[in-house]
């Protein structure tokens, strides 16, 4: 009788073992539980999310090792899944749906890591106070005009370094290291607050000109705080570039741990997360662009226009991004100009 207990609580303990699935983020959007949600009732695999900072998150994946209970990481850029890939915390996935959602460049090219979502970093400047007409490249910032126009957050920053280390596979570090100087000397103050602090500057006459992510853009368009709102209809968004490499673009994207308990289930909900539903969803509820071709977008996207990314394989930001650090240091960066 004991072994018929035994072997009952063995196979609904393996029932559910089998049946969940474990994501280390450092995503903290409604969006996101909102899809894990839609992903258990279509599946009837749990998700059981936990949110920390990439850094910590790593760490923890690294100290935990083989006894991690994470079988996937989602982090908000390419540069540090690189990371997590080249500490050996990852493991590679062949899939076909993955393949044929994700455009090569947004993804790992050995499959460790694969883009979920996109932001494009982007000009966004005074409506009254800067023609767009006479913008054009994040090269044409190092200009004179430029000096005490430009709002942008600090060195530490991912988005920044992620941006630096483009500039860096592109031209090289000693253009990169020129531009980064450029821009720090032509700052309007020195670096502080995030992205959509840089915005609220311009609106209030700090400077012209912020570099951020296009998704604060839409957050701020729909805030339930009307200061927000009001300064997200002082600004307009430019793409850089258009003419030459195209906009610097990065993602949000998953990996499967190395020591994955349900990595049949992990591979499931990545596949999930670029399904034709989930990318919308993204689109419509965290204003980023969706990874997969062909996915409508809301029209406040839609009214920003289209425009032609960076190509660049993401993978690179990660490589080069201790050298992005180094640079921003080197032309002291957080000091300001
Ligand atoms: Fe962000």
């Amino acid at each position: 009788m004991s072994k018929l207990i035994c072997l009952t609580l063995l196979f609904f303990s393996t029932l559910s073992f089998a049946n969940e699935v474990v994501v280390y983020t450092s995503r903290h959007y409604d969006t996101d539980k909102e899809l894990f949600r839609m992903f258990t009732k279509e599946t009837g695999i749990e998700v059981k999310s936990i949110e920390g900072k990439a850094d910590l998150l790593i760490t923890r994946l690294q100290r935990e090792g083989e006894n991690t209970a994470a079988d996937i990481l989602i982090t908000v850029d390419a540069g540090r899944l690189h990371r997590a890939k080249s500490m050996d915390l990852l493991q590679p996935v062949q899939s076909k749906t993955l393949q044929e959602n994700i455009p090569t460049h947004l993804s790992d090219s050995e499959g460790y890591w694969h883009g979920l979502s996109k932001r494009a970093r982007v000009i966004v400047y005074h409506k009254e106070r800067v023609n767009p007409a006479h913008l054009s490249t994040y090269e044409d910032l190092l200009q004179k005009k430029y000096q005490g126009k430009i709002l942008i957050r600090s060195s530490s920053n991912i988005y920044n370094q992620s941006l630096l280390a483009s500039k860096i596979a592109h031209h090289g570090i000693p253009a990169a290291t020129t531009w980064a100087n450029s821009i720090r000397q032509h700052m309007a103050r020195a670096p502080k607050g995030n992205d959509r602090d840089q915005v609220k500057a311009v609106a209030a006459g700090l400077g012209d000109i912020a570099i951020v992510n296009t998704y604060y853009i839409g957050k701020m368009v729909n805030s339930s705080n009307p200061i927000e709102r009001e300064v997200s209809q002082k600004v307009a968004i430019f793409f850089p570039n258009q003419k030459d490499r195209g906009t610097h673009i990065n993602v949000s994207g998953a990996g499967v741990t190395k020591h994955s308990k349900n990595k049949a289930n992990a591979i499931k909900l990545i596949e999930f997360l670029t399904s034709a539903t989930a990318q919308e969803f993204f689109a419509k509820t965290n204003y980023e662009y969706p990874v997969k071709p062909g996915t409508p977008l809301p029209s406040l996207l839609k009214s920003w226009g289209e425009f032609k990314e960076d190509t660049l394989n993401l993978g690179k930001l990660g490589e080069h991004n201790k050298d992005a650090v180094q640079v921003f240091a080197k032309v002291k960066w957080d000091r300001g100009p």
